[in-house]
């Protein structure tokens, strides 16, 4: 699917309440207290400009999973203080969604004032998409701005709902995704090398199938890999493998040989004898019987690498090993590192693969770093989001 959608820039804000969906599911430590502001700080220039430009802005998102009901535990509060500091501003909090008080307090909302709405699934409705629910909601305003990329393959109330009710475009974030993802996938600068690793075939398979299409090269990692060398009659002694996909794995890696398109698997691997962080790490061309694949081998890395610094794009997703244990960290950090030194544009699907190239201090030398794991996945797999597809076209 690709989008040519309105932003904030292309529609008149001045005046206007605007009902912002923000990703604030933000990580919490026991207390509530907020452990990684990421979410927020990448809500500022979206809000800061329909702030600037005279909107009066009603931001909204979800937190955790309060399954339907009031929960203390899962309230934005915490949010609302840590937004004010970043802004530098008073951020007026709602102690409900669609009740009384959102609604005073978003008809006494000046231009150029921000308040935020209570977790928007302390209702049940905001997950099925409840019209009753989403009309309520976008009553409280005149234009509606999605700028939460990781709901958008969520057709919810809050994501998509009220686009039926309200002119609809999309804020900084979502543009991006559209403008960098898109490209990649409908207009790539050649070659285009995909790099998917992961826990599991299952996952990715719509991923695959669909950039089989599309891109010149497919490197396989992670412990997905053992299931296409096990497909091709290799030995995998106890690594991880799923048997009822290994017929799957043939057919698509006849796909890409049917397409011309280069796949990849390892030829060389890190084993260990137990899935622990202090199992002895080997290396091994041949995995033995009673050993396990947790990385890919150093001449592995050399060729993934050269693919990734002659690509026109990479595009990654997923770990190439079990990069939380540091023995086995080696193939997802040299696939980050290659990424951030390659002239290539480079663009890491969220999830795993974002926390293992911040993890590894690569994060900002990437030209982008997905802001959704599952709706990165979904956008790869070519399928429509329905928090873009409800916005308004250019
Ligand atoms: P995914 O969420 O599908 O991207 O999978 C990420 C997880 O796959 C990480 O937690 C990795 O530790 C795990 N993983 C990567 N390679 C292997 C492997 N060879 N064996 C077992 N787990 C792996």
């Amino acid at each position: 699917m690709e989008y040519n959608k309105k932003n904030i820039e292309n529609v008149n804000v001045a005046n206007k309440k605007v009902l912002v969906r923000c990703d604030f599911n933000v990580p919490q430590d026991d207390t509530g207290e907020i452990t990684a502001d990421q979410r927020i700080v990448e809500s500022l220039p979206t809000l800061k400009y329909l702030l600037q430009h005279g909107a009066a802005v009603i931001a909204c998102s979800h937190l955790g999973r309060p399954k339907g009901t009031f929960n203390e535990k899962y309230s934005l509060k915490p949010v609302a203080v840590r937004l004010g500091e970043l802004l530098h501003m008073n951020v007026s909090m709602a102690s409900d969604v669609i009740g009384e008080d959102a609604k005073a307090k978003a008809a006494a909302l000046q231009p150029g004032q921000i308040m935020l709405l209570e977790n928007v699934r302390f209702h049940a409705e905001e997950e099925k998409n409840d019209p009753a629910f989403a009309k309520q909601l976008s009553g409280l305003a005149e234009l509606f701005v999605n700028d939460a990329f990781g709901t958008a393959h969520r057709a919810h109330a809050s994501t998509a709902g009220v686009a039926d009710y309200l002119p609809s475009v999309c804020g900084y974030l979502i543009q991006k995704e559209i403008n960098v993802i898109g490209k990649a996938l409908f207009s790539p600068r050649r070659p285009f090398v995909a790099v998917l690793g992961g826990a599991k075939v299952s996952d990715k398979i719509g991923v695959i199938d669909n950039l089989i299409n599309i891109c010149d090269t497919i490197i396989v990692g992670g412990a997905m890999a053992y299931t296409f060398k096990k497909a091709c009659n290799r030995p995998i002694g106890i690594s991880r493998c799923e048997e009822d996909k290994l017929e799957l794995a043939k057919e698509l890696m006849l796909k890409a040989v049917g397409l011309g398109v280069h796949f990849y698997l390892p030829g060389d691997h890190i084993v260990g004898d137990h899935f622990a962080s202090d199992a002895r790490p080997y290396i091994m061309q041949h995995i033995a019987d009673g050993m396990m694949g947790m990385d890919i081998g150093p001449s592995t890395i050399a060729r993934y690498v050269k693919e990734i610094k002659f690509a026109g794009t990479v595009i990654w997703n997923g770990p190439m090993g079990v990069f939380e244990f540091p023995s086995f960290a080696e193939g997802t950090k040299a696939v980050a590192r290659a990424m951030a030194k390659t002239d290539a544009i480079s663009i890491v699907g969220g999830g795993d693969s974002a926390a293992a190239a911040e993890k590894f201090g690569f994060a900002d030398r990437m030209d982008h770093v997905s802001t959704g794991g599952g709706a990165s996945l979904e956008f790869m797999e070519g399928l429509a989001l329905p928090g873009i597809a409800c916005l308004e076209d250019y």
